[in-house]
Formats: structure tokens, C-alpha cells, sequence
């Protein structure tokens, strides 16, 4: 894979993969063309967003038809700055030494 410009790949699948082309196909044929985010039929380029905005859910459910536009400003939206996701107990919390 060398000309691969897209280099978001941490997705489940890859955008140059035959399963997520056949995916986008599935949702533009369900969503008639339509972007589902502002309601009007996509013309020429178009997205397929995750609802959840989660890369990894791939479910159908989980995808919609959108404008590339649409898409960036929902994304920008739910974008929220990733730090701490697991809540993991700071060490020194809960000190479990033992004096021998
Ligand atoms: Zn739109």
C-alpha cells in the first residue's frame, strides 16, 4: 500500500478496503442519495459518518450518508480534546505495600 493519501486508518476498516467500499455503497442506496444530516441529495463527493463517531462501529445502524461539509462540521462538533477515556486510579491512590 503505497499510495494511500487517506492516512485515517485507525478506523476499524480501511478506507480502501473492499468491505468499507461495499459499506458506503450499502448506505448510499439506503439513504437514496440523501445526506442525513441536512436532509438534501448529495451531488457529487459524499461521506459516510458514524453516528457515534465511533470509527469502529460499522454497523449499519451506525452509518449515515452525509456532505463531506456536513460530516466536517458535525465531526468538529463531537470532537472533544481525548485525554483521559478509562478511569484508571491514580497510582499511590491506593498504596498496597507491605513492610516485611
Ligand atoms: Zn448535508
Amino acid at each position: 500500500m503505497v499510495n494511500a493519501p487517506d492516512t485515517r486508518t485507525e478506523r476499524g476498516i480501511s478506507y480502501s478496503s473492499p468491505v468499507w467500499k461495499r459499506l458506503r455503497r450499502q448506505v448510499w442506496v439506503r439513504d437514496a442519495g440523501a445526506c442525513q444530516l441536512c436532509g438534501k441529495v448529495i451531488a457529487g463527493l459524499f461521506h459516510v459518518d458514524h453516528k457515534d463517531e465511533d470509527p469502529k462501529n460499522n454497523d449499519m445502524s451506525n452509518l449515515q450518508l452525509a456532505h463531506p461539509a456536513c460530516h466536517s462540521v458535525k465531526t468538529a462538533k463531537a470532537r472533544k480534546p481525548q485525554r483521559c477515556t478509562s478511569a484508571t486510579p491514580k497510582a499511590g491512590g491506593g498504596l498496597n505495600v507491605q513492610a516485611v
